[in-house]
């Protein structure tokens, strides 16, 4: 055997977010910022590495995940539940650099808590892109940002605070094929109204017609562009799905037949059923509305049952900014949701992490398997407990380094 890698790390448990299992006792070897081998933790192996003098991290009592990855993001926004705050950050004369630090403190939350990527899903003003031709050098080297700038809603409908309405008697398409705005690798299309927090499971209608979110996706297509649709209830979801959007977001009240069109494309699925709890546990809502958001999120876990046994391509995003889903941790908290909905843990993270490696196009993370970004979180302790506190300390790997609390630890050893 001969190696040259810059270090090992001995994992109690790998999940490696392929598939769904957990692998005991394993060795991970970093070369550079790539994992360059796993192997099987036999004493003779680790013996042999030892007597090498190679560099040997112990983690053989914790926990080892792909680095995870947030599809529904919006950066712009904090998850207060601070009226005065909130109305603070939806104003339209807010100073830019307000808004370009609110951004870098999200993103940098994302690191903390083991995000390697996240989809910003829109902003009224297009904030997010403006930070990235303005702050390109504020952006945390550890993590990804795609984004879809403004949404497009129709005029007069739900959409207002994630975008921009479609001008009057001007097509959709025409919109998406006339903006110069477009560069974060996707469009954002408003294609229902909210959850009612007044009567359970009312379904609003879709903002445009068939014809015109199929002309829209093909020339988002044609842009080099993919598509996210905002949609709730059946006739907007089987609009999108018809459209050949690239993922429904939220699809609250679906409904089993557009759970069986989204498996028989594999169109990939976002749930945000954290937003039901988030309102649930810290909005300030009535008895009554909590009880419409309790209904409403345990619907969501039950089409999210159906989801997992008709296949449907599962991912997973938080809406991290809506009201107390605070950035990063949302995360944790979304993945205890499916655990809750009958996901097992490795099916749990395979959704946070190649699922939506998957959608975004990024094949070299979401993964750890050999040849694969090091992209990485060690979460002390066995596989049962590592999603019960999402504040437990953990060590993130970017790019082959190992971070506590923001600092590299292996300057240390
Ligand atoms: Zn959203």
């Amino acid at each position: 055997m001969k190696f040259n890698p810059n270090y090992f790390v001995i994992a109690g448990w790998l999940i490696d977010g392929s598939n769904c299992k957990v692998q005991k006792d394993v060795v991970l070897e970093i070369s550079g910022e790539k994992v360059s081998g796993i192997h099987v933790a036999e004493p003779v192996f680790l013996d042999y590495i030892r007597s090498q003098k190679q560099r040997v991290f112990d983690y053989s009592k914790d926990t080892v995940l792909p680095a995870l990855i947030d599809n529904h993001v919006h950066l712009s926004l904090a998850g207060t539940t601070n009226p005065e705050i909130r109305q603070n950050q939806l104003s339209q004369h807010q100073s830019l650099s307000k808004v370009y630090r609110r951004i870098c403190t999200h993103l940098n939350l994302h690191c903390d808590y083991g995000i390697a990527a996240v989809r910003d899903a829109g902003d009224f003003r297009g904030f997010v892109q403006a930070f990235v031709a303005a702050k390109s050098k504020c952006l945390p080297a550890s993590i990804r940002l795609q984004f879809c700038g403004k949404g497009w809603h129709n005029t007069g409908r739900y959409g207002r605070m994630i975008g921009c309405a479609v001008k009057r008697n001007t097509a959709l398409a025409s919109e998406i094929e006339n903006s110069k705005e477009l560069c974060g690798g996707w469009v954002k299309i408003v294609n229902s109204g909210l959850n009612s927090l007044v009567q359970f499971g009312q379904e609003t209608a879709p903002q445009f017609s068939r014809a015109d979110l199929r002309a829209a996706v093909q020339t988002a297509i044609s842009r080099g562009l993919r598509v996210m649709v905002h949609a709730n209830g059946k006739i907007p979801v089987r609009l999108a799905i018809e459209a050949g959007c690239h993922s429904i977001e939220h699809g609250f009240f679906m409904g089993q037949s557009n759970l069986k069109r989204m498996a028989d494309k594999q169109i990939t699925w976002i749930p945000t059923a954290t937003t039901m709890a988030a309102l649930i546990q810290k909005g300030s809502i009535s008895a009554k509305a909590a009880d419409i958001a309790k209904r409403t999120l345990n619907h969501q876990l039950k089409q999210l049952r159906l989801a997992r046994e008709y296949g449907v391509p599962v991912g997973l995003g938080t809406d991290s900014g809506s009201i107390g889903e605070d950035h990063g941790k949302a995360v944790w908290q979304e993945m205890q949701l499916y655990r809750s909905a009958g996901f097992g843990l490795g099916e749990t993270v395979k959704s946070a992490s190649a699922v939506n490696a998957k959608l975004l196009q990024a094949n070299d993370i979401g993964t750890l398997r050999t040849g694969k970004q090091a992209a990485f979180i060690i979460i002390s302790g066995g596989p049962r407990d590592i999603l019960n506190d999402p504040q437990r300390s953990k060590i993130v790997a970017t790019d082959g380094v190992l971070y506590r609390d923001n600092s590299n630890i292996m300057n240390d050893c």
